[in-house]
């Protein structure tokens, strides 16, 4: 196919703002796929997507368009809407050469449109903007138009309003498509240059590539840059949008390659070429950093072995989680998981839940800190000067510290104006910093925020939905370190230490989240024959403390002394009871009580 007769482009929005929807129209108008009333969304595959709506996995699909008599190729890569996803998003823009972004008529900008924006412009991306759903009664198409034009600086006539959902003005953008954006630049003649930007499985692996330049086609030798393995192709093709062989794949092509490759051997970003001809790397894709970090156990212990299964399995799909085994004694053996984001994690779990049945335990997530350590022989100890940390139980004295960093974020906030003061409180309270905010229309703000990873783990999204009646929208991207005063929260039960409970945080919070276990492992401790006292410490200095009275001796007689049946009952609840313990300087600590801390919500 000649290059100049490809286009290569995705469409970005804001979630429900009618990508996939729209993604459909243009497969039907192609003929790709058959007409149809329902909303099929071909390009969201997995099921999990389906469920929540959204695309998580870069995905493809490639049409043909007749245009002026002559046959185009419009490849059109998903990118995933959410900016967890970001190194994904990244890597899908660089296969294309433009974007369409697409603004739902009764919504408007949201932070979502603007924050992949700059990830389209980061790209060099030519950016076609839509107005989608002006069928909607309140759609407000020439609010939209202004703040189109006045956030991207994108003229008003160049601005197309559709519905995605009736099709109308759909054609339009195939037009569009083909006059505004531009070709790939590429050189077939050249040597073989393929970047690997996403591979799942499905019977065996499957490798989606874009090629930069050289043709690849089934017996090829091929090689990893980044790993020096090779391989020998076995099937190349497109996706239109069901996987379809192709005799080859030339520059300026996406599609998919089959090798004879073990997925894990594939690297997210890679780039491949012909045995012997080496080439310069693509890229310099950063291999996605994880972010956010939870402990992940089965409910029941006995289940370990399935769970360890459908845990490695999902990984296998899942290029942007790190996994790394992990126990402790409340919850026996787990895995300490790395994920992209909170969003991330979430569709993760319940993708382990949904499709491989497993029931799990998650712990509260957190973020890893970076400390600067000193003294020689510590540094030979542990390899570095600079660690990188997310669990608690191995952070390091205090007294070799010399500097912690924390992660930071840059976060959009588009809200309705009147929420600007409570939302400003929430920001604050979370050590945010206020960057910039502005009005984007007469209703509403963008606001834009430093503020710490950590700090937005947890709830921030749920209390900013709450604080601005769900109208407020949020998103984020990395922002590297900066230095922070992190500390190691020990909770201790009567001078005895909870390893599993200790948290690592900003001094400025360690008082608030000690406060908020000492009290929850008060609630679910039970009265003990000693006087327990919980503790929560910095250092050897108490930030918070819960004490539980011992019950009287008359107490438990009474209990006692009742009729038989009644005794028995409690006597084998006592018994179930008992291996769900754990003495800690003896007291028993119920593993309900662990949880109740460790869990989310
Ligand atoms: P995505 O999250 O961006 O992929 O959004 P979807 O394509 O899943 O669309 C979100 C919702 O908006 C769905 O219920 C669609 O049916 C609806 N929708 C999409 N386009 C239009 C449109 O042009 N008009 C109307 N009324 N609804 C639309
Ligand atoms: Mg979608």
């Amino acid at each position: 196919y000649e290059t100049r007769l490809i286009r290569n482009f995705c469409i970005i929005a804001h979630i429900d703002h009618g990508k996939s929807t729209l993604a459909d129209r243009l497969l039907e108008i192609t003929g790709t796929i058959p007409k149809s009333k329902e909303n099929r969304q071909v390009l969201d595959k997995l099921e999990v997507e389906r469920e929540r709506g959204i695309t998580v996995k870069a995905a493809a699909a490639s049409m043909f368009y007749e245009y002026k008599n002559e046959k185009y190729l419009l490849n059109l890569i998903d990118t995933p809407g959410h900016v967890d996803f970001s190194t994904e998003v990244a890597r899908s823009l660089s296969a294309c050469q433009g974007a369409i972004l697409l603004v739902d008529a009764s919504q408007g900008i949201q932070a979502q449109t603007v924050a992949n924006f700059l990830l389209a412009c980061d790209s060099f991306l030519e950016v076609l903007a839509v107005i989608n759903k002006i069928d909607l009664k309140d759609a407000k198409i020439n609010k939209t138009l202004e703040q189109i034009t006045k956030e991207f600086g994108i003229p008003n006539e160049n601005i197309l309003k559709i519905s995605a959902k009736h099709g109308t003005n759909c054609t339009s953008i195939l037009d569009q498509i083909i006059e505004k954006l531009p070709p790939p630049v590429c050189d077939r003649q050249q040597n073989l240059r393929l970047l690997v930007f996403d591979s799942y499985y499905e019977s065996c692996p499957i490798v989606i590539v874009a090629v930069m330049d050289g043709v690849i086609r089934p017996g090829d030798k091929i090689q990893s840059k980044l790993t020096t393995k090779t391989y020998t192709v076995l099937e190349t093709g497109i996706f239109a949008p069901e996987r379809m062989r192709a005799e080859a794949l030339y520059a300026g092509q996406v599609g998919y390659v089959i090798c004879d490759t073990k997925i894990s051997d594939t690297v997210v970003g890679d780039t491949w070429h012909h045995l012997g001809i080496d080439v310069k790397s693509l890229t310099s894709f950063k291999i996605p950093r994880p972010m956010v970090f939870a402990g992940f156990y089965p409910i029941d212990e006995s289940n370990y072995n399935q769970f360890e299964q459908s845990i490695e399995r999902l990984s296998l799909n899942d290029t942007g989680v790190r996994v790394q085994t992990d126990s402790n004694p409340a919850f026996g053996k787990g895995f300490r998981l790395g994920f992209l984001g909170l969003l991330h994690m979430e569709i993760y779990s319940q993708r382990l839940q949904s499709e491989f049945g497993q029931q799990i335990i998650t712990t509260i997530p957190g973020v890893a800190y970076k400390c600067k350590i000193i003294g020689k022989d510590n540094i030979k100890q542990h390899g570095s000067d600079l660690l990188l940390i997310s669990d608690s139980m191995k952070w390091p004295d205090t007294n070799i510290i010399q500097q912690c960093y924390e992660p930071m974020v840059l976060g959009q906030i588009v809200s309705p104006t009147i929420c600007s003061l409570p939302l400003k409180i929430l920001c604050t309270e979370r050590r945010g910093v206020l960057i910039e905010e502005y009005s984007i229309d007469e209703k509403r703000t963008l606001f834009k925020y430093k503020l710490p990873l950590a700090e937005i783990v947890y709830d921030f999204f749920d209390q900013l939905k709450q604080i601005t009646s769900g109208y407020g929208t949020f998103d984020y991207e990395d922002s590297d370190y900066e230095a922070a005063n992190i500390v190691k929260l020990k909770i201790l039960i009567n001078q005895e230490s909870i390893d599993e409970l200790a948290v690592l945080c900003h001094s400025a919070r360690a008082k608030a989240i000690g406060q908020d276990i000492v009290s929850k492992l008060r609630e679910n401790i039970d009265r003990q024959q000693y006087k327990i006292t919980i503790q929560a410490c910095v250092h050897s200095h108490v930030l918070a403390r819960e004490i539980i009275q011992p019950y009287k001796k008359d107490v438990g007689a009474k209990l006692y002394g009742g009729d038989k049946t009644r005794l028995m009952k409690l006597l084998k609840r006592q018994e179930e009871g008992k291996e769900r313990m754990r003495q800690i300087a003896n007291i028993e600590v119920p593993r309900q009580a662990i949880i109740s801390v460790l869990k989310r919500n």
